[in-house]
């Protein structure tokens, strides 16, 4: 059986009510998890703790947003990843594109980021994708391939673990999904590329998409060969919609 990764995204959104409330609302729906499919929730940082104590013993697995590119020292406001790890996280979102745009990221940091999540022992969620333009002007691979290069300019194929999180910018937050039948082009693209690497490493990196999945795509997203799962937003929140997704996989 083929092993997917189910990722709830929960951005800047919660509070320690509505957390316990959309917890325990994902696990009357869904008791008791596949094991054929992981699900990790990311919360924002202050409720990493909070959330950490009730996952507990459940196989929900923690993420972080996003952590710093040194595991620690003098970098006022910055998380690093070894503190996420030391709270139960055994992920992290790295490069979303809401943090190259709002916060000036760039492919260099997000490599940097992914190396020092790895040497802190949490396994990188790297984010990447094209904007509406690029695709437009047939530019999605120029930028992927950009993007990809970027982090395994730091990642040690031999034997670290990443995922690769497909997230074409037009789709996120829109309510327009990329089709299907783009998401496995891309997908394909971004294990071809790593394959130019190390075949077996890229054979086995698990590649999901994110953008605008809902119920009502999820099944026909997720049926395409190289989506190995996927990484939700604004569904993430509701906990009918979240369980609905899993259970398409
Ligand atoms: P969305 O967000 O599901 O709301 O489009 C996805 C993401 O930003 O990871």
């Amino acid at each position: 059986m083929k092993k997917y990764w189910l990722v709830g995204n929960w951005k800047m959104h919660g509070s320690l009510a509505s957390n316990a409330t959309l917890l325990n609302a994902i696990r009357e729906r869904q008791p008791a998890l596949s094991p054929y499919v992981d699900m990790v929730l990311c919360p924002a940082f202050p409720y990493i703790a909070q959330m950490a104590s009730l996952v507990e013993g459940t196989g929900i697995q923690l993420g972080a947003q996003n952590a710093s590119d040194h595991l620690q020292g003098a970098y006022t406001g910055e998380t690093s990843p070894r503190m996420l790890k030391e709270l139960g996280c055994g992920y992290v979102i790295i490069g979303h594109s809401e943090r190259r745009i709002y916060q000036g990221e760039n492919d260099g940091l997000m490599g940097r980021k992914a190396l020092a999540a790895i040497d802190a022992g949490l396994i990188p969620i790297i984010c990447v994708g094209e904007t509406a333009e690029e695709r437009d002007k047939s530019r999605t691979h120029e930028v992927l391939a950009r993007q990809l290069d970027a982090a395994f300019g730091y990642i040690r194929t031999a034997h670290d673990q990443v995922i690769i999180a497909y997230e074409p910018i037009w789709a996120i937050g829109t309510g327009i999904a990329a089709t299907p039948e783009i998401v496995q082009t891309e997908h394909a693209f971004l294990r071809s590329r790593v394959a130019q690497r190390d075949p077996s490493f890229a054979a086995r990196m698990p590649i999901i998409y994110g953008g605008s999945v809902k119920p009502g795509n999820a099944a026909s997203l997720f049926s395409m060969p190289d989506v190995d799962g996927g990484l939700i937003g604004s569904a993430a929140l509701n906990a009918e919609d979240f369980v609905a997704i899993y259970q398409s996989l």
